[in-house]
């Protein structure tokens, strides 16, 4: 069967990255969208397998830049089967202090990136009457959290978009789901105080942080012939802590 092309957000480190190398040891042709041009470079060297890998340095929260990044990746590897929405950044701050910039830079890049990305590739998905969409959310996006106003309101807005996505473009055989991780040991949570992440802890019934290949699997499942008739769901992968 000739190669599957998914288009990855957040692809150059952390759980983009991860996602990237699993989707690579299935045989996928990836394109890795990333704001920082140098992880890019690093990710297209270090995948493994022999996919194609085409890497585009792209504000996600940027419309015009999505959309030439969409128009080429369609010309140079063909239809888009797959799209991970994962770039997403945290600005945390209690609610009182919270500078207006800082509001809408995480509501631009997490969950208007989302819908560039995803109203722009999925014209492409619904021409092929196939695809599959995955956005990763929060369980911060279910639950709230002191301190993460804007980051929550991002993350909720996300899981609705992935139920009416859903909803809309069910009929053209395109799914769209999202992932709401828990605690993930990544660069985002390593800035985190270590009283913070004691307290996590506790509240985690598997008694141990999540890694990004936990999240890779799931994204990888989302992908396959298996998960053809989910969609609209939200799948918590937090070790029990949001039940
Ligand atoms: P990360 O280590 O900070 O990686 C995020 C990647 O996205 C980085 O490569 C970053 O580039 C890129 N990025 C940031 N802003 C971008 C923009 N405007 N356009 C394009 N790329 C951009 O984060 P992570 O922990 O892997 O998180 C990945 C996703 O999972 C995020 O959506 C996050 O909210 C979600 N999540 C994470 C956790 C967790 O515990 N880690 C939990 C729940 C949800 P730079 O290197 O330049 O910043």
């Amino acid at each position: 069967m000739e190669k599957r092309t998914i288009l990855i957000t957040g692809a150059g480190r952390g759980i983009g990255y991860a996602i990237a190398t699993k989707l690579a040891e299935q045989n996928y042709n990836l394109v890795l969208v990333d704001i920082n041009a140098d992880d890019l470079e690093n990710a297209v060297k270090t995948l493994p397998g022999d996919g194609k890998f085409i890497p585009f340095t792209c504000d996600v929260s940027d419309y015009s830049q999505v959309e030439t990044v969409v128009a080429k990746a369609i010309e140079e590897m063909g239809p888009i089967y797959g799209l991970v929405n994962n770039a997403g950044i945290t600005r945390d701050g209690l609610l009182l202090r919270m500078k207006p910039e800082d509001w809408d830079l995480v509501l631009r890049v997490n969950l208007t990136g989302t819908f560039n990305f995803t109203k722009l590739v999925s014209a492409n998905m619904i021409r092929q009457k196939i695809g599959r969409i995955v956005n990763i959310a929060s369980v911060i996006g279910l639950t709230g959290n002191a301190g993460q106003a804007n980051y929550a309101a991002s993350k909720a807005g996300v899981i609705a978009l992935t139920k009416s996505v859903a909803k809309e473009l069910g009929g053209r055989a395109v799914t769209c789901n999202a992932i709401a991780p828990g605690f993930i040991a990544t660069d985002m949570t390593d800035k985190l105080p270590e009283q913070v992440r004691e307290s996590m802890l506790k509240s985690i019934p598997l008694k141990k942080f999540g890694q990004s290949e936990d999240i890779a699997a799931v994204v990888s499942f989302l992908m396959s012939e298996d998960a053809a008739y989910i969609t609209g769901q939200t799948l918590t992968v937090d070790g029990g802590m949001v039940t």
